[in-house]
């Protein structure tokens, strides 16, 4: 690697400067950049709008011949490309938008080897036809290097799912002497861990960037009347700003966006059940206009690459952590100050739980989707950093932020060390094989039948947490989880064990603070009613 200030750049460098018109690589992008240049593979996880495409386009213009990339997304590789031919870079596509006679005079190029960069569809790298095509230039020396975008595709347990990408695996098998990088911006620990397993990149180099987003500010607030709380939001703290507003259900999308128009702002509507040509528009008018704001289902927002976004607001629970930090991550691209909002309340929680526990899904997939939630509720109540908490689940480590809403405004909570440390030690007394439901019947002292048919009467925790009712235990066993003092045994009707880190709490050696539930939201509907 050449030191800053080096007199005589690399190639990277030059192709840095001339192709893209950027002086200088961010994070980590020159090291991926030349440890796939060199022909090593890679795993890249980095935030989006962090410059994942770099990292494979420049390699794919220092190495001979084509380089091949996988990517889920036609709008994206559309942008892409024509990015790529605008800055003379000979890139093309292959998806199912061309017409035969364009789709032909791609793949002609391709067979002559002239071209540097082709984006392809899973689905369609898989047929023979192309195969063969890629058989050919491998045969020429002409295969330059695979990237798979969107990486965690390949994970049959997320959101964006695609099965063609578990066939990705045969690339090493057939050209294994073609380095591969796989790149993505949603992952886990475990999801990581099933990219690396299902690609057959076990052995890739991995980068991993930070995760962190210093230019947002998070706020989640308690759910009163959540579009009047929207609208003050707006009004207050991004007034003509453009933003985007994510509602769960198309028929919200609908109400809200008519509703914000109402009220005077530039809002417009975007689902999937909406008619293609208007999608278009709108999105067009979104990425044109200023100050418009977009009500959408998270349909809206992949491979939007609208900078200057300055706020991101939820009316409803994101599926996901990630999905919270994919969606709040539209905000702020272009590095100056935006907003995070999102407006929550129990009864979210509750339809979430109960639309999992109706799904047709699979056992498995169910508990990891109630794992999801949990960690994501974890999130919403918390009392500390919001910023901590979303880098943790990243796998980052990092002190309090000062810009999101439990720094600037400490919540008031209440000590609820006691209160952890009689549910720590029901969950032991009765063996660590309950969930939590049985475990507040037993704190609380109601003779359940389950109750007396196990015989928990008599143990020393029964009716010891008579003093809060059901919804503050609940509470706190849900933030027992999220802060691991417990694990839920998903094998065992989410059973509710010890952790090491209960320890120290149950010896009297930690304190346990919860978020103070505020009245407010109930008397303010009930001076509406009135
Ligand atoms: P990702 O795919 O990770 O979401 P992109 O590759 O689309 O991110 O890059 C995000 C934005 O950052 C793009 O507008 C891109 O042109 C810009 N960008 C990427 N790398 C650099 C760099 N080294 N210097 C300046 N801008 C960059
Ligand atoms: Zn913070």
């Amino acid at each position: 690697a050449s030191a800053p200030g080096h007199d005589d750049p690399s190639p990277a460098h030059r192709i840095l400067e001339h192709v893209f018109g950027y002086p200088a690589f961010r994070g980590e992008q020159q090291a991926i950049v030349e440890h796939v240049a060199a022909g090593g593979d890679a795993l890249v996880l980095m935030p989006t709008g962090g410059g994942k495409s770099l990292c494979y386009q420049i390699p794919a213009l220092l190495r001979t011949g084509t380089a091949i990339v996988v990517s889920p997304l036609i709008a994206l590789m559309q942008d892409q490309v024509s990015a790529l031919v605008e800055a003379g870079v000979n890139a093309a596509f292959l998806n199912s938008s061309l017409d035969m006679e364009r789709a032909r005079a791609v793949e002609r190029a391709l067979w002559d080897g002239t071209l540097e960069l082709l984006y392809v569809a899973p689905e369609r790298l898989m047929t023979p036809r192309f195969l063969d095509q890629l058989d050919h230039l491998r045969d020429t020396g002409r295969l330059a290097l695979f990237a798979i975008d969107e990486a965690h595709c390949v994970s049959q347990w997320g959101h964006d799912f695609r099965p063609e990408y578990l066939q990705l695996s045969i690339l090493p098998e057939r050209y294994p002497s073609i380095p591969r990088i796989a790149l993505t911006a949603t992952a886990d620990r475990q999801t990581r861990e099933e990219i690396a397993e299902r690609l057959n990149l076990r052995h890739a180099r991995r980068f991993v960037s930070s995760f962190d987003r210093p230019n947002i500010r998070y706020t989640i607030v308690d759910k009163d009347d959540a579009r009047r709380q929207l609208l003050a939001f707006i009004r207050e703290e991004c007034p003509s700003e453009a933003g985007i507003v994510y509602c769960l259900s198309r028929r919200k999308v609908e109400e809200t966006a008519a509703w914000l128009q109402e009220q005077g702002l530039n809002a417009l509507p975007y689902h999937a059940g909406m008619t293609q040509e208007t999608r278009a528009e709108h999105q067009t008018r979104f990425l044109r206009e200023d100050g418009l704001i977009m009500v959408a289902t998270i349909a809206f927002g992949m491979g939007i690459d609208k900078p200057d976004v300055r706020f991101v607001a939820h009316l409803d629970l994101p599926r996901s952590i990630e999905g919270y930090y994919q969606e709040t991550g539209r905000a702020g691209r272009d590095g100056l100050p935006a907003q995070a909002w999102m407006a929550w309340g129990a009864q979210d929680v509750v339809q979430q739980r109960r639309m999992i526990d109706e799904s047709e899904a699979n056992e498995e997939f169910k508990r990891l989707a109630r794992n999801r939630l949990d960690v994501l509720v974890g999130l919403v109540e918390a009392t500390t950093c919001r910023r901590q908490h979303l880098l943790a689940y990243f796998g980052e480590e990092s002190g309090p932020c000062g810009n999101c809403d439990n720094c600037l405004n400490p919540p008031q909570t209440w000590d609820a060390t006691e209160a952890a440390r009689k549910a720590l030690s029901c969950v032991y007394r009765t063996g660590q094989r309950y969930g939590a439901g049985h475990l507040i019947d037993v704190l609380r002292g109601e003779l359940t039948d389950k109750v007396i048919e196990r015989g928990h009467q008599d143990i020393t925790t029964f009716g010891i947490g008579s003093e809060l009712d059901e919804k503050r235990w609940r509470t706190l066993f849900r933030q027992l989880v999220a802060r691991e003092f417990v694990a839920v045994d998903h094998e065992r009707y989410n059973a509710l064990r010890l952790t090491d880190a209960a320890r120290p709490l149950l010896r009297g050696e930690a304190e346990f603070h919860l978020r103070l539930e505020r009245e407010r939201s109930r008397s303010r509907a009930k001076r509406r009613s009135a």
